[in-house]
């Protein structure tokens, strides 16, 4: 039996192996065509009808066409923040992936919704982390007899099951940003950390920032059986790095790095922390979404910066500081393609539906995973 064509995104793509559970990746009715030249004016004119019942968020690696239309630009956890600040807005339209949609769905009030415009924008870091291999995972843990001794951390960049997960266990999130401190609040509790679902955010901020070796850490597969470790490595590791990675930014390699300093002597060479550990030790700076945008922004003229993160980002910031030699660190990674899923047809749909009072693709969170969640959440607010 052959796979129906229309299955294969939501399977590769999607929250998890369940078609069923991206129910809506189909816009019904009128998704206008890619092609249709009035898609800009549409856009505008439903974003005006709507006024402030709407509030429009745009994550960093959205496309330009549509992140002209974000009220508000950031990473997801400033987004999701800046969404809960405005209770007014009833409708919360996400231009990001499925993960970022729930966490504002998580932190905004109950009368708010939050939408989606196309379901299958999921993110495969946050898919490479189910909540069933995660439970198995803690009892390989428990069999192990060290469960009790270890702090879950997960990173922002995980669905909200992970999430709720996480608060049972008494852990907290983390973003690319906090990283350090989230692990330095998880040691002061436990003598070892699960650290989900980006083993190289998990890496570089153990290794780099907290002086472990790499001998501290050990990379569990859920795809092996006891994630291919034995007791004793479980026994001896400090970091439990689950085998997840971003397919952006684990396209980055050394050879790039090196390409680019032979091409480009003065290049300073400015790394996102998701990057394989031999990237992130070959740069001259390592940071989070937000400080790669500060570091350009304050670069003085005429200096030189290969940055390693997506790609829409860093054309937009090659386009805005023309003064400023801003490139691409690899020529041949490309877009978070899921990120790229939203597009204009799909938030024309969204924002006219919206406008005749129909929500469409709502990002629904189960009110006992989103409790547990937000616990995961409020600790990481409340890390010293
Ligand atoms: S850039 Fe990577 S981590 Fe971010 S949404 Fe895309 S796949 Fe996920």
């Amino acid at each position: 039996m052959t796979t129906p064509v229309r299955d294969l995104p939501l399977l590769l793509l999607g929250r998890g192996a369940d078609p069923d559970s991206e129910r809506g990746v189909d816009c019904p009715g009128d998704l206008p065509p890619a092609s249709d030249p009035a898609l800009v004016e549409r856009a505008r004119a439903a974003k005006a009808a709507l006024g402030d019942r709407v509030f429009v968020l745009g994550h960093h690696y959205q496309r330009d066409e549509v992140i002209q239309f974000a009220d508000v630009t950031g990473d997801s956890f400033k987004l999701a923040r800046e969404a809960a600040a405005r209770p007014q807005a009833p409708y919360v339209v996400f231009c990001g992936v499925h993960f970022m949609a729930e966490s504002a769905d998580i932190l905004t009030a109950d009368h708010q919704r939050v939408v989606l415009p196309d379901l299958a924008a999921g993110c495969s870091m946050a898919d490479m982390a189910t909540f069933d291999q995660v439970e198995e995972c803690w009892e390989v843990l428990e069999d192990a007899g060290i469960a009790d001794e270890v702090v879950p951390v997960t990173y922002m960049n995980s669905s909200a099951d992970i999430k709720a997960f996480v608060g049972r266990r008494g852990g907290t999130v983390c973003t690319s940003s906090n990283a350090k401190r989230a692990l330095e609040w998880a040691f002061s509790k436990g003598s070892k950390v699960l650290f989900l679902p980006d083993q190289h955010l998990g890496r570089n901020t153990a290794v780099l920032q907290m002086g472990m070796s790499l001998d501290d850490c050990v990379v569990y597969d859920p795809h092996r059986p006891e994630g291919g470790l034995s007791p004793r490595q479980l026994r001896d590791a400090k970091m439990l790095l689950w085998r997840g990675h971003c397919s952006v930014h684990g396209r980055f390699t050394k050879e790039s790095v090196d390409e680019i300093r032979a091409r480009v002597p003065d290049v300073n060479v400015l790394v996102h922390p998701e990057c394989r550990h031999e990237v992130v030790v070959e740069a001259d700076l390592v940071g989070s979404t937000e400080y790669i945008i500060k570091t350009i922004e304050s670069a003085p003229s005429g200096s030189a910066w290969a940055v390693g993160t997506e790609l829409n980002l860093v054309r937009r910031l090659a386009n805005a500081h023309p003064d400023k030699n801003v490139m691409f660190l690899d020529r041949t990674v490309c877009f978070c393609s899921t990120m790229n899923r939203i597009d204009m047809p799909h938030l024309v749909w969204a924002l006219e539906s919206l406008a005749r009072d129909e929500v469409v693709n709502p990002i629904e969170v189960d009110p006992e995973t989103a409790h547990y969640a937000r616990v995961a959440l409020d600790q990481m607010l409340a890390l010293p």
